[in-house]
């Protein structure tokens, strides 16, 4: 053989580390290039159960360990990762959902969700329709010939409802409409989303749980990732299928993020969980306050649902509605001179943050509270500060509001 140039050789090297090494984390394995071993392996048929090493853009081993851990995670037999919670609402929809078909959203939904249905999917010829949480023979009513997909959030984004899922899912369950619900406020940890309710409801349970990673299983604040995970196959392929479409790929440092973080996700949430209640309980009492909203609170709207379905835990965040007489420059103010938290969006990471949200645009069906009861509202999402150092900075903010 002649010689070959130190560029071949650096490339095509020989040395291969001797096998049997093991550690605690998982190798993170890049590609975009999956070497074949000929061509006889090349033109083999392909797998179409989403473990597929045939290119880097479905996944590495890095991605399906973690795909893995949280099918485990979400009581579910299988999972796809994508690269954000958003594009995980997107995957499951677009997976779902045909021109002519209908899909319902809860009020409440998380916000992009809502802007993919009446953006998005309403440009494809699928209408939707909003339904109150809290409602379920109104729902029940709701559901028709066209219906293919009910969203389910449990409990929903920024007022904080926890939904009749029992009476949702049974409803769904009689019609034969699929299930899926964002599962990004429970964790995974909060309760089983394909049995939500087992003492009262054997059995009864979503079809799809879709999960913003960004949120507890990073837990860091610094990556974005979704999941959508099911125990049904043939659902499964359909995503895997959409997946493949849509050309979903992840990077494999946020993969290693990831699976760094879940193995704390529920030291984490049951922490975080402890010490939003503290803080919602002492909000309640305050003069200030009109409302708080949190699953937990036994005025909450959905707290007996809550009860139902997950009465040991209620995640981390709450809403504060102010009194009336405290408009949005004062709530502002507030904001503004809070020094423990963060203003900004997302949680579950180790910084406390707050969001004041207008919430006139994002509902159809109305909010909890007449505008004589309550105005501006704040939410709170709680780190893993000192819970008195977060009592004692809201209560200085609170001087702020006064004026
Ligand atoms: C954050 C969030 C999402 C979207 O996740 P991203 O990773 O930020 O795109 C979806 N649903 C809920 C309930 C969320 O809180």
């Amino acid at each position: 053989m002649t010689q070959r140039g130190i560029a071949t050789d650096l490339i095509h090297h020989p040395f291969r580390a001797p096998e049997g090494w093991d550690a605690v984390p998982v190798p993170v394995m890049k590609a975009s290039t999956v070497l074949f071993s000929s061509t006889a392996e090349l033109h083999a048929p392909r797998p179409r159960d989403g473990i597929s090493y045939r290119y880097g853009l479905p996944g590495t081993p890095t991605t399906y360990t973690l795909a893995a851990r949280i099918a485990t995670l979400e009581h579910a037999e299988h999972c796809v990762l994508t690269p954000s919670g958003v594009s995980a609402v997107t995957l499951t929809s677009m997976a779902l959902l045909q021109p002519g078909d209908e899909v319902l959203l809860p009020d409440n939904v998380y916000g992009q969700n809502r802007y993919v249905t009446t953006g998005l999917l309403s440009r494809l010829g699928i209408t939707h329709r909003f339904y109150d949480p809290l409602d379920a023979t109104a729902f029940a009513a709701l559901l028709g010939e066209r219906t293919r997909l009910v969203w389910l959030e449990a409990a929903g984004s920024i007022t904080l409802e926890f939904p009749d899922l029992v009476g949702l899912l049974r409803a769904c369950r009689a019609r034969g409409v699929l299930t899926a619900i964002d599962d990004t406020w429970g964790g995974g940890i909060a309760f089983n989303p394909f049995e939500v309710a087992p003492a009262l409801a054997p059995g009864l349970g979503a079809d799809i749980a879709m999960h913003a990673l960004t949120k507890f299983p990073s837990g860091g604040a610094d990556l974005l990732m979704g999941a959508v995970c099911t125990r049904d196959a043939a659902l499964n392929r359909r995503l895997v299928e959409m997946h493949e479409f849509l050309g979903y790929g992840l990077g494999q440092n946020d993969v290693e993020m990831v699976l760094r973080g879940l193995p704390s996700i529920s030291l984490r949430y049951r922490a975080q969980d402890a010490a939003t209640r503290v803080l919602a309980r002492w909000m309640a009492d305050r003069p200030e306050v009109a409302r708080v909203l949190h699953p937990a609170l036994a005025d909450s709207p959905g707290h007996a649902y809550w009860r139902q379905v997950s009465p040991d835990a209620a995640g981390c965040l709450f809403s504060v509605v102010f009194k009336p007489a405290y408009d949005q420059r004062r709530v502002d103010a507030f904001v503004d001179a809070l020094r423990c938290f963060g203003i900004g969006y997302s949680w579950a990471g180790p910084m406390s943050l707050v969001v004041p949200y207008d919430l006139s645009r994002s509902r159809s069906l109305g909010l909890p509270w007449t505008p004589e009861e309550g105005g501006s509202l704040v939410r709170f999402a709680i780190g893993l500060e000192e819970v008195e150092d977060l009592r004692a900075d809201i209560e200085q903010a609170l001087g702020a509001l006064a004026g």
